[in-house]
Parts: C-alpha cells; sequence; structure tokens
C-alpha cells in the first residue's frame, strides 16, 4: 500500500471500518482459525472437548464464550512437558501450532515472575506483527525520517528486536541501542543521534531524567524528544507519571502503547480528549478482544466502561495462537466513537490481576499507590516500594510503604509531608498506609521492568 506522509490512517479500511462490518470479518477469520487450532494443538483440542463442541459448533461469538479459557500456565506446564518428553519447547501438546520449520523467530515474555512464556513466529505472523506496529507508530505521527532510540531491553521481548523491525517496515529509522547498555550509554546516544522519539520503561524514564544533567550536563528537556514511549510496565496511563515526564522532556508527546505479548494491540491516539481517555485496540483484525470475570471466567459484557479481565484470541496466525487466553490484566473498555475517526473499542489498562492487594475489604492497586505518591514530588522523588511480610493479595494492616524524601527535606518537613499524605490516601486509595521513609536515590533503579512490591518472607 503506497502511503503519503500526510495519510492519517495507516491502515484506513481496518482502522475506519464499521462495527458490524467488523464483527462480521472476526467471526469469519475466527472460524478458520479454531480448526487450525483444533488440528494443531491438543491443549486446544482439549478445550473444545471440555465445551463438547467441535470447531464447527461455532457459529457465533456466544458458541464460542463456551470454550473454555486458556491461561498463561497452561501454557507453561506444556512448554515444560514439551521440553521434558521431545527435548524442546514445541510439540503437539502445548499452544504452539505451527512445524518448526515453518518457525522463524522466537519471541518471550520478559518473565519477571518465574519461567518466560514461548511465543514462536512464522514469517506470516512476524508480517502481521510489523503491520500493527505500523498502525501504532503512524497513529501518533511517526513516519519515515523519524528516528526512534530503544531504551528497553534490546532482545526478544516485544521492545527489543520485534519493535525494530517494526519500526524498520513502517519507514522510520530504528536506533537499537538498549537498555542493558546503561544510563550514560543511552543518553550518550540520544545526545549522537538526537532520536524523534524514545521507547523506554516509564521507571527507567525517570531515572534518565534525574541522571540526564549529571551525565551529559543538560537537562532532558534540551533533548530535544518530541515523543516518549513509557511502555512495558504501568505508568503512561497514570495521568501524574505522564505530567512528570512530558514536562521533564520538554513538553514531549506521552504515547502510551501496549504491545502484551506478541499482538500489538494498544496505543493512544493524537487526540484525546482533555483528560487521557485510553488506547484504541489497533488488531481487532487479528486479535479478538473478550472480557471476563477474573474469578468466575464468564463473559463480562463489553458495553462502554466495561471492565474486567483482558481474554484474546489471535484471528489468521500460525505460530503461537492464543485461543481465549486469559491475559490477567484488567482493562477497562470504551465504546465510544474517538474523534480521531477510528472506530473500534479503546480500553486502559487497570493493572495485572495478580497484583491485586486488598487491605481490610479495599482492594489496591500498586499503580493507585504510584499515582497518589506522584503528587507529592518533588517533596518525595517518586520512587517507592510496598513492603509486603506475605504474597498478596491479601494484606494484613496497615499496609507498608518504603518510599524516598525528596532532595533538601528535613525531619520536620518529613512529618508534615507524612501527614499531608496520610490524609489524601485515606481520602482517594481509601487505605492508610505505613510510610518508611529512606533517603533520596537509596532505592535501587532499574532499567527493565521494576517490581513496586517487595515480599519479606520470600
Ligand atoms: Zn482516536
Amino acid at each position: 500500500m503506497a502511503r503519503d506522509v500526510h495519510d492519517k490512517y495507516w491502515n484506513p479500511d481496518i482502522e475506519t471500518m464499521s462495527k458490524d462490518e467488523m464483527a462480521a470479518l472476526q467471526l469469519k477469520k475466527l472460524k478458520k482459525q479454531l480448526v487450525y487450532n483444533y488440528n494443531n494443538s491438543l491443549l486446544y483440542r482439549r478445550k473444545f472437548e471440555e465445551a463438547g463442541m467441535k470447531p464447527e459448533d461455532v457459529r457465533s461469538f456466544e458458541d464460542f464464550q463456551r470454550i473454555p479459557v486458556t491461561n498463561k500456565s497452561e501454557q507453561i506446564e506444556t512448554q515444560e512437558e514439551s521440553l521434558k518428553e521431545l527435548g524442546h519447547p514445541f510439540g503437539p501438546g502445548t499452544i504452539t501450532c505451527a512445524p518448526q520449520d515453518k518457525i522463524v523467530r522466537l519471541n518471550a515474555t520478559s518473565g519477571t515472575t518465574g519461567t518466560p512464556t514461548l511465543y514462536a513466529l512464522t514469517q506470516h505472523d512476524i508480517d502481521i506483527m510489523n503491520e500493527l506496529q505500523g498502525r501504532r507508530l503512524w497513529m501518533v505521527g511517526i513516519r519515515p525520517g523519524h528516528r526512534i532510540l530503544q531504551g528497553l531491553s534490546l532482545s526478544m521481548f516485544a521492545g527489543g528486536l520485534p519493535l525494530s523491525q517494526g519500526i524498520m517496515h513502517m519507514g522510520a529509522c530504528a536506533v537499537p541501542v538498549g537498555a542493558e547498555s546503561g544510563t550514560k550509554r543511552v543518553l550518550e546516544f540520544i545526545n549522537l543521534t538526537r532520536p524523534h522519539a524514545l521507547f523506554t520503561t516509564p521507571s527507567f524514564a525517570q531515572y534518565l531524567l534525574e541522571q540526564c544533567p549529571k551525565l551529559i550536563g543538560k537537562p532532558a528537556s534540551e533533548l530535544g524528544l518530541q515523543w516518549l514511549f513509557p511502555v512495558g510496565e504501568p505508568g503512561a496511563g497514570n495521568i501524574e507519571v505522564r505530567k512528570l515526564l512530558s514536562k521533564g522532556y520538554g513538553g514531549v508527546h506521552i504515547c502510551d502503547q501496549t504491545g502484551g505479548a506478541h499482538s500489538g494491540q494498544g496505543e493512544e491516539c493524537l487526540e484525546p480528549p482533555e483528560v487521557y481517555s485510553g488506547m484504541h485496540w489497533t488488531a481487532p483484525d487479528y486479535c479478538l478482544l473478550e472480557l471476563v470475570d477474573p474469578k468466575t471466567k464468564k463473559n463480562i459484557a463489553m458495553k462502554d466502561g466495561a471492565i474486567g479481565e483482558q481474554v484474546m484470541t489471535f484471528l489468521d496466525w500460525e505460530g503461537t495462537p492464543f485461543q481465549r487466553y486469559a491475559y490477567a490484566d484488567l482493562l477497562q473498555v470504551f465504546t465510544e466513537p474517538c474523534i480521531c475517526g477510528r472506530t473500534g473499542i479503546r480500553f486502559k489498562i487497570i493493572g495485572r490481576a495478580d497484583d491485586l492487594l486488598i487491605v481490610k475489604g479495599v482492594n489496591v492497586f500498586p499503580e493507585a499507590i504510584k499515582k497518589e505518591i506522584l503528587k507529592f514530588t518533588p517533596r518525595v522523588t517518586g520512587f517507592f516500594r510496598i513492603v509486603l511480610d506475605k504474597p498478596g493479595p491479601a494484606v494484613t494492616p496497615p499496609l507498608k510503604v518504603k518510599i524516598e524524601y525528596g532532595h533538601g527535606m528535613q525531619q520536620n518537613d518529613i512529618k508534615m509531608l507524612e501527614e499531608e499524605m496520610l490524609k489524601s490516601f485515606k481520602e482517594v486509595v481509601r487505605v492508610t498506609p505505613q510510610f518508611m521513609w529512606v533517603p533520596p536515590e537509596s532505592l535501587p533503579r532499574e532499567s527493565k521492568k521494576t517490581k513496586l512490591i517487595e515480599i519479606l518472607s520470600s
């Protein structure tokens, strides 16, 4: 498809398709994909058997919803069984459906907890990923001629090689520096190559802000960046994080993007209303989204404002297609059309279903704590850890929060600040935490995903 730099959409047919037409396209692709999954994965075949169904019994989305969900631990278990029995992790018992001689790339989740889940991709799948990256970057105004510096882990994770390929595919210029090369080198390469956009985790972006004047002798606001993609962990959906980063990088445009395994769904468009209104689901023709109750796994209707656990089914994929895969992210969806003209749904990530903490019956997500803490910068640095005596979700109060006070704060200032913060926490988060104050820059900064929770007993 020949595109002009002034074109508004990367793929206008899909991005502005009517809801009914999209649903019909999804159902058609779904039926075909289910036959493929049934024939190539014993795990998926078992799901059909549990529901007493065959792929040809699926005539509607309602029929489809009778098939039990698949979860990450099933993926890992079957991956490990295959490794033991066959000497590789892609046997017929797993969710990998393509024969090995068609697999040309492996991706993985970052695996911050436990075994990484692997995704095998065929060339066909890589072409899809590139198409989806094209839609997302184009949406925010990235065009050929723009340089994009990759300040995430440069590897098999979504922000590594897959992102490099996606950037190159859409015609922009990838600058694959990588977070592992270190803070100084990332900053030096920004200074040297003058990228228009930077991909990094929100916490690393925050750290770069802090270190920039020290390491390259000028503030981050003078780096000349036009776009910042704080990705890979929650943050860009957090209004306080956005304000902090946007200001720190000289009024840069903050773009929330999510990869979600390898299906490339989310990007925020350039024309959101005043407040953050979520990301567009950019892959409706390649990934069917459902919401379910996190406990019962029963479907929740996709009405405007609905919240539920994200369940994904890939459409037209070969390697490792998800089938009703419960992803443990809690999403809120918005079905009203966007002013940018895109017709599909938008969504916000509310939290990880498994990060949920329950303090005296009150549901608390670490992101909510972060949002509240950031309101008090620069009297706090914004870096903190939630400290648990044992793994959640149930927390015996008080909720302990190790938190850095800001530079130049005296004992008395901290005392006053704490009173103010406790009042605000009680009102907004509805819990009264116990703050454990530590000096600025004493908590570890990580260039990869920062764990906001620290568990003492493990
Ligand atoms: Zn939009």
